[in-house]
C-alpha cells in the first residue's frame, strides 16, 4: 500500500507523522472521504472546495488543492481496486508540547483503502446527545469525530449501523456519518443546513437530483414517516429498515427505491457532478 504524505508517495509501513502533530494531539485538522469507482474518484471538486472551507473555519492555512489533487491521483494509481475510500487529511502539522500550530506547517496524508458495496438498507438508532447547530466547528468537516465514535459505538450495541442525532432544539438533524431523509405523503425532506448538519456532498446531489425539500423536522418525525433513508460517501443512498424499536418493512420503499436509482445512474453519468 502506497500513500501521500508531505508531498512524497511512499510505502505506507516506512510513512511517518510526528508523535506531536496538532491532528493528533488536539484533534487540530480536518479530512475528507472520496469515494473511487474503478480507479476515479467521485465528486472530487466538491469534496476539494469543502476542504478548503473546513481549513478556512479551523483556521488552518489554505491547503493546495493542486497538491490534493495530485496526491489522490498518484494514491489511486498505485493502489488499484474496484471500489476504493480516500482518505484526505490535513492537520496544523508538527507542534511541540505547550506550543501553538503553525511553526512547521500542516501534515498532508492521502490515503486509500478498499470497501465492499452498501447494503441497500440499514437499521439505525436515535441516541440522547445532541448536535450542536451553533458551535465553532459545526459544519466543518473536521478530525474532532471522537462524539460519532461513541455514538456509533452505541448504535452497533443495538445491532444497527448508524446513529441519529437531533440538535439542540430537537430537531431531527443527521448521523455521525451521513445525512437523512423522510418521505412524508410522497415528498423527500431533509433537515436544512441550519440544523448543524454536515453540508453532504450526496445530501446535495440526492437533494438536486430527487427534488427533496429542506425542511425543519422534529425528532419524532421518525415515528410516522413512510420512508427513511441515508445518504453519504459509502453508502450512496441507503434504506432505514428499523429506527430504535420501530421496522419499517419492505425497506428501500419506493420513493426511496427511485432516488437510489436516480442517484446511481447520474453518477454513473458524470464522476465529478
Ligand atoms: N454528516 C457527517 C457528520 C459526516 O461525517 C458525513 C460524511 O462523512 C456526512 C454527513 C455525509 O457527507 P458526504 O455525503 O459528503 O459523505
Amino acid at each position: 500500500m502506497k500513500i501521500w504524505l508531505d508531498g512524497i508517495l511512499q510505502d505506507l509501513e516506512a510513512a511517518r507523522v510526528s508523535v506531536f502533530d496538532h491532528g493528533l494531539t488536539v484533534g487540530d485538522g480536518i479530512f475528507e472521504t472520496v469515494k473511487s469507482v474503478d480507479g476515479k474518484p467521485f465528486a472530487l471538486t466538491r469534496h476539494l472546495d469543502r476542504l478548503a472551507r473546513s481549513a478556512r473555519g479551523l483556521g488552518l492555512p489554505e491547503p493546495d488543492l493542486d497538491e490534493v489533487r495530485r496526491a489522490c491521483d498518484a494514491v489511486l494509481d498505485a493502489n488499484p481496486m474496484p471500489l476504493g475510500r480516500l482518505r484526505i487529511t490535513y492537520t496544523g502539522g508538527l507542534s511541540p508540547l505547550g506550543s501553538d500550530r503553525g511553526e512547521h506547517g500542516p501534515t498532508l496524508v492521502v490515503a486509500l483503502g478498499e470497501v465492499a458495496r452498501r447494503p441497500d438498507s440499514t437499521a439505525t438508532v436515535t441516541v440522547p446527545w445532541t448536535r450542536n447547530e451553533r458551535g465553532a466547528l459545526t459544519g466543518l468537516k473536521t478530525t474532532s469525530y471522537a462524539e460519532n465514535v461513541v455514538a456509533l459505538a452505541r448504535a452497533r450495541e443495538q445491532g444497527a449501523s448508524e446513529a441519529l442525532f437531533a440538535n439542540t432544539v430537537g430537531q431531527l438533524c443527521e448521523g455521525t456519518g451521513s445525512n437523512v431523509f423522510v418521505v412524508l405523503d410522497g415528498e423527500i425532506h431533509t433537515p436544512p443546513v441550519a440544523s448543524g448538519c454536515l453540508a453532504g456532498i450526496t445530501r446535495a446531489l440526492a437533494v438536486e437530483w430527487t427534488g427533496a425539500k429542506e425542511t425543519d423536522l422534529p425528532l419524532d418525525v421518525l415515528e410516522r414517516a413512510d420512508e427513511i433513508f441515508l445518504t453519504s460517501t459509502l453508502r450512496d443512498v441507503q434504506g432505514v429498515h428499523r429506527v430504535d424499536g420501530r421496522e419499517l418493512p419492505g425497506a428501500p420503499g419506493p420513493v426511496t427505491a427511485k432516488a437510489m436509482r436516480v442517484f446511481d445512474e447520474r453518477a454513473a453519468d458524470d464522476v465529478d457532478p
